[in-house]
């Protein structure tokens, strides 16, 4: 047998950056795609993401710049979001990832947890009022779910709100306590889950709601460029827009 017999017999070395060879699978948009948030992350995390772990720092200015880059609420249809497919925002998600976990927690909280309800499930007013800012990251959305009994089992939460006042006055009042909520302390807008007479509903909090305090949980170990809170709710007033999930 000669040399080259030998040769072509080898099999090509997989590409290490893509082992499985996942890449033929995508469409030139997906690696357009792919290949943007690339190098957004190469240019704005990865040069600075030790300090701001060292920090333990979210970096604010990032919201509009990740809206502009379009991977806010990017799976969703209208009202400013980018309406990508889902190959693509978990392609985004992805390189966002390879940045700092923190980073791309916040994308995925604004755009799959926050965003995605209001998208889902709230009024017509609530989603031209919140979608297109957050969209733009002018807005930052959080999701409280998690309890500090109940963990993140709806059918174990004691947060509770009650229907109050009648007519023009109609509403809702709500108490209880949320725990692990992502920058929950910078957010313009929570959306709440409680529980209720009918069920559990989810409740869009505005911030500097009257009643509401969040505090950051300090001394991380990771998710470090992050925030995450303490949130209570005590006879916190809304109007009544409450959603049933
Ligand atoms: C950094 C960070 C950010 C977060 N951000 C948010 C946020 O923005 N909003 C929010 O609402 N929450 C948030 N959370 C909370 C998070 O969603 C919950 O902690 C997570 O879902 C786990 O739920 P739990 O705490 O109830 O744990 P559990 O569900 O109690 O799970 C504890 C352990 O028990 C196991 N387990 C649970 N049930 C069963 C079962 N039936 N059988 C066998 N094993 C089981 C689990 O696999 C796990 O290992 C965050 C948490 C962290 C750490």
């Amino acid at each position: 047998m000669s040399d080259a017999d030998v040769t072509a017999q080898v099999p090509a070395a997989p590409d290490p950056s893509d082992i499985l060879a996942l890449d033929a699978l995508l469409s030139s948009d997906e690696l357009e795609v792919r290949q943007r948030i690339r190098d957004f992350t190469d240019q704005r995390i990865k040069p600075n993401i030790a300090r701001w772990y060292d920090d333990a720092a979210f970096p604010l200015e990032l919201a509009p710049e990740l809206g502009e880059l379009g991977v806010l609420g990017m799976h969703l249809e209208g009202y400013g979001c980018p309406g990508r497919s889902a190959v693509e925002y978990g392609l985004a998600a992805m390189e966002v990832e390879a940045g700092d976990s923190g980073i791309r927690t916040f994308v995925s909280v604004q755009g799959s947890l926050a965003m995605t309800a209001i998208h889902k499930w709230g009024s017509e007013d609530q989603k031209q009022e919140w979608l297109p800012r957050m969209a733009a990251g002018e807005v930052i959305g959080c999701f409280a779910l998690t309890e500090p009994t109940a963990g993140s089992d709806p059918s174990s939460m004691t947060t509770f709100a009650r229907r109050d006042g009648t007519g023009d006055n109609a509403g809702w009042v709500l108490d209880g306590a949320k725990r692990w909520i992502g920058l929950a302390s910078v957010a313009g807008v929570m959306v709440v889950w409680a529980k209720t007479d009918d069920g559990v509903r989810g409740f869009l909090v505005p911030a500097g709601t009257p009643g509401v305090t969040t505090t950051p949980i300090a001394q991380k170990l990771s998710m470090r460029a992050s925030i995450q809170c303490d949130v209570a709710f005590d006879g916190v007033r809304l109007g009544c827009h409450g959603r049933r999930a």
